[in-house]
């Protein structure tokens, strides 16, 4: 038999606009890996359903999303590139998936437990919506639909893709089937970029503080204000330390965005003061931005012809591998 190619799958959810942790953290790593692997890259936009979004909300996130990642380089000659919705096969997947979970595993995932205490009121569980639970079972099948090897994403997804993997086994246990055990990738550096307010905190899309994280279409002006401002400590030395999660985080973009290790950009500022530090950061995110976004617009004139292609080549793969599991579980 020969060699199947390797399979990488990765999707962002279109819950608002793409901050640099999404693109240090999972974008960068598509980029670089779609030359050696099978990529399939989507938009999750079924995933960005999970808390209330207003539809011309979502609808202009995922299109901004499309755009940004070709400008930030997946090529759609090499990647299949897609909007999660349009293959509708993810949502039947998802069915079979939910069928062979239990609340209690889905209720353990530290995602839900984050997003659920921010959102739970007196009356208990009435105001947490089931796609928070369910989640992670649409996710398993977005992995499953292709039998993905390889899912790039931040330290934050890790858990979702071990229990893609404990429910993987249990498929191929229970069906019969042979489906892949997915590994997470996730960077060396910029694994979990943090909020420039808040340092403990990860930076996240949807956070409502828009100073706490560098969007990749601010203004490139801003941006530079946005890292000079951000809140370190009082020591003025610049070191690794857990201690230290201000500067820790500025060293990791500047590590991340110049493909340095941690102990190189540690070295480079040992003998500078934060505002250098700052002043470093900042050119490199605004010149990553200038970059992106010189690209941006003219991508925005693509969607519609891409994502036509992308869905139609999605979709056939994931037909065969809903076929797979539909035949195990006997309903073919
Ligand atoms: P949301 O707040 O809506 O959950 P998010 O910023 O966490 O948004 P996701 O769509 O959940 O973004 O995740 C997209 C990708 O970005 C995933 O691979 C995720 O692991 C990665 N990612 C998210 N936040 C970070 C972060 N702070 N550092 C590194 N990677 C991240
Ligand atoms: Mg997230």
């Amino acid at each position: 038999m020969l060699n199947r190619k390797k399979v990488l799958l990765s999707g962002i959810t279109a819950t608002g606009k793409l901050t640099i942790a999404n693109y240090i953290g999972a974008i960068k790593n598509m980029v670089n890996l779609q030359e050696k692997y099978n990529s399939y890259i989507f938009i999750a936009d079924l995933h960005a359903l999970t808390l209330p979004i207003e539809p011309e909300q979502l609808n202009k996130n995922k299109n901004d999303l499309f755009a940004l990642y070709l400008a930030c380089g997946i090529n759609p000659d090499k990647s299949t590139l897609f909007f999660q919705s349009d293959v509708l096969e993810h949502g039947m997947m998802e069915w079979l998936i939910t069928v062979n979970t239990t609340i209690g595993e889905l209720s353990r995932m530290t995602q839900f437990k984050d997003k659920s205490t921010k959102i739970k009121s007196p009356n208990g569980m009435d105001t947490i919506p089931t796609g928070l639970l369910m989640y992670p079972t649409l996710m398993v099948g977005d992995i499953l639909l292709y039998d993905a090897d390889l899912i790039p994403v931040g330290i934050d997804q890790k858990q979702h893709v071990e229990l893609t993997r404990n429910i993987v086994q249990r498929l191929n246990n229970k069906y019969k089937t042979s489906f892949n055990e997915p590994n997470a990738y996730i960077p060396n550096v910029g694994a979990k970029i943090m909020s420039l307010v808040e340092p403990t905190k990860k930076m996240s899309k949807s956070d409502k503080n828009d100073k706490a994280s560098i969007y990749l279409l601010d203004d490139p002006e801003v941006a530079y204000k946005k890292i000079m401002k951000a809140v370190t400590d009082s020591e003025n030395k610049i070191y690794i330390s857990n201690e230290k999660p201000g500067i820790l985080n500025l060293l990791t973009i500047y590590s991340a965005l110049n493909d340095l290790t941690l102990e190189e950009s540690e070295n480079k500022f040992k003998n500078k003061n934060y505002g250098e530090l700052k002043i470093s950061v900042a050119e490199s995110v605004k010149s990553l931005l200038i970059n992106i976004q010189s690209k941006y617009k003219n991508m925005l004139l693509r969607i519609n012809e891409l994502s036509k292609i992308g869905a139609e080549k999605a979709t056939k793969i994931a037909k065969e591998n809903l076929e797979k599991l539909m035949k195990g579980m006997g309903l073919k």
